[in-house]
């Protein structure tokens, strides 16, 4: 039975309601539900991991309400009001007399019995800077995604990818978030407060994501919601101009005073296939500070994601021009773009490290245990075959549950592959 879809038309059933109202809509959330509704659009308000009021959660953490400081995205929350592990989890597993947190600790491989089939725990550096092995019959990675890749690739967990020849497990289905940004600027009479903010809080359109659309006629597939998520602009990428303002001086500065607190910023966080091309493997030349070769990242963008991000930006133009701004800036990627590390372009990478049902083609089984070594689970997007519109950390968060499920409920009982390759 469907509950609580927040005003999503294109929400999925849920088994039960979000646990808090949401969030207030920023002013900024406010222009851009308005401007959605009024070319036709279903705005909603998005699911955030913001508090909107005090919250006690399931396992007795505490969090207070979120009073949108905008020092969310890449800082701790002072209010305790950001669901995180931190928050939301150590607190009842500190109660645990059998749990320990070695903080300062940093794995560098796991460690396997001699037929490579088994793990026998791992090695880490701690605090001091000394080596140390901690033994263990169960090993779970779970450092979101390109950690989870280099480890399994540092021991030896699985079987590299392989480009040219398509064969080999970790590295393979790599996988990003095509991401695209307009910006508004209004004159004086429209003010945003921009400096306000909350990372999760804000208004989205679900319209031209996933499946939400006929594809037919546009020659691309994947999808994207659209928003404003004002989560706090950062103090130089959070100051835009308009396009010609020289990146210094004076001209800059007056730039910067008209603008922004007249601004606001919308994307379309686009889905991103997997590609033969896209893959992580070990650099062969450079080291970390360990002596171990580093993760290599071997991406550009193809064409499906060009014409993907040109046809969610011309949407997005719309629900622009419909606020009347005296500006849009910003745009999509142009035929022929290719892949810039230095321009932000999202952190939400996925694949390397697969769940599927074939040990050809996935590095992990429908439970996130790997196929080659049943002792190593391997929860993180690592495991999502191709990226989603969607941000990553939901879907991380429910398969997460899900294979704890199974680890408690049938590993434990028995240990071994839960899956018959
Ligand atoms: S905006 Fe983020 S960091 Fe600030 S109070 Fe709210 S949840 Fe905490």
């Amino acid at each position: 039975m469907g509950k609580d879809k927040g005003g999503n038309p294109f929400a999925p059933d849920r088994s039960d309601n979000f646990p808090l109202p949401a969030q207030k809509r920023t002013y900024s959330a406010q222009l851009f539900a308005q401007a959605a509704e009024s070319v036709g659009y279903h705005p909603y308000d998005l699911p955030s991991a913001n508090t909107s009021g005090p919250y006690t959660n399931p396992y007795g953490a505490q969090m207070g309400p979120c009073n949108f400081c905008g020092f969310c995205s890449g800082y701790a929350c002072y209010m305790y009001s950001k669901a995180s592990p931190n928050v939301n989890i150590l607190p009842a597993l500190r109660q645990e007399p059998k749990f320990e947190l070695r903080n300062n600790a940093y794995v560098l491989r796991v460690n396997l019995s001699d037929d490579k089939k088994r793990a026998t725990g791992v090695t880490y550096v701690d605090g001091q800077g000394r080596e140390q092995i901690q033994p263990a019959d169960l090993v779970i990675l779970s450092a979101f995604q390109f950690h989870n890749v280099h480890l399994m690739l540092l021991s030896g967990i699985g079987k590299p990818y392989n480009p040219i020849t398509n064969e080999g497990t970790v590295g393979r289905n790599f996988a990003y978030q095509n991401l695209s940004t307009l910006k508004a600027l209004f004159d004086k009479n429209t003010t945003t407060n921009p400096f306000i903010g909350a990372g999760g809080a804000g208004v989205g359109i679900d319209d031209f994501n996933a499946d939400n659309f006929d594809h037919g006629p546009h020659g691309f597939v994947g999808g994207s919601p659209f928003w404003v998520n004002q989560a706090g602009t950062k103090p130089i990428s959070g100051l835009p101009v308009p396009a010609g303002t020289p990146n210094w001086g004076s001209q800059w500065k007056a730039a910067v005073a008209d603008t922004y607190t007249h601004h606001l910023s919308m994307d379309a966080h686009g889905a991103h296939q997997s590609y033969r091309a896209n893959y992580l493997d070990l650099d062969p030349n450079y080291k970390d500070a360990y002596g171990q070769p580093l993760l290599r990242m071997t991406f550009d963008w193809q064409e499906n994601d060009i014409k993907m991000a040109q046809f969610m930006v011309g949407k997005m133009h719309k629900i622009a021009e419909a606020m009347n701004p005296k500006m849009i800036i910003g745009g999509a990627k142009k035929p022929g773009s290719h892949f810039d590390s230095t321009v932000y372009q999202t952190t939400h990478i996925s694949g390397g490290a697969i769940m599927g049902d074939d040990p050809k083609t996935s590095a992990v089984n429908r439970y996130l245990q790997s196929w080659d070594v049943p002792n190593v689970f391997v929860p993180g997007a690592s495991a999502f075959p191709q990226g989603l519109g969607y941000n990553p950390t939901g879907m991380v968060a429910a398969l997460t549950y899900w294979s704890a499920k199974a680890i408690r409920e049938q590993y434990l009982k028995n240990p071994g592959p839960l899956v018959q390759a």
